[in-house]
């Protein structure tokens, strides 16, 4: 993925992406975001809706004042965004705390888990529809190596025009760039 729209993510969900570019010996993260740039709005949603959900356990529960959830894997797989997360309950300090209480805190923890579980279904099965490339209705394509393309990013990728195909995906990511200005600057009109 573009730097710049991986460091939009990372800046605006710094506890989930808490080991994006991390030693590739402890986290995949260390290769940030494999997939396109096409993928970004459906990345920056569900990372949206696990930081709501993760608030709002927070929020409910005293015990799950430490809850997290952080990015362990972000990566196209046949065809599909696939994002795989990991879980705590409560941070390195509290190792302290007893075996009873731990279960109960992942008891607490099963539903939020269960929810994300469901958003990141969701952006898995929507991405065989959205161009990987460029963002486009799409479709996943087999043939040996599978991957979700429109029709002209797919044309682009047979005949070989790996520039044209680049300069869609750049296409893409001043769009972004551009929406998210925008929607700043609305933002600040409004309030
Ligand atoms: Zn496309």
């Amino acid at each position: 993925m573009d730097e710049r729209l991986e460091k939009i993510l990372v800046e605006k969900y710094p506890e989930f992406f808490i080991d994006h570019g991390g030693d590739m010996k402890d986290t995949c993260m260390a290769w940030g975001c494999s997939c396109g740039d096409g993928w970004f709005g459906l990345i920056d949603d569900a990372c949206k809706l696990i930081k709501q959900t993760v608030e709002d356990a927070r929020k409910r529960h005293q015990l799950l004042s430490h809850f997290n959830v952080k990015a362990a894997q972000i990566k196209e797989k046949w065809g599909s965004l696939t994002i795989y997360t990991d879980t705590s309950v409560c941070n390195i300090e509290s190792v302290d705390i007893d075996s009873d209480t731990v279960k109960k805190m992942w008891e607490l923890a099963t539903p939020y888990q269960d929810r994300i579980a469901g958003y990141l279904s969701m952006a898995q099965v929507y991405s065989g529809r959205v161009c990987e490339t460029c963002g486009n209705y799409g479709r996943i394509r087999g043939g040996g190596w599978f991957h979700c393309s429109c029709d002209l990013c797919h044309g682009l990728k047979e005949s070989g025009c790996r520039d044209d195909l680049k300069m869609r995906s750049q296409l893409r990511v001043e769009r972004i760039l551009n929406y998210i200005e925008e929607e700043k600057r609305d933002n600040e009109e409004m309030f």
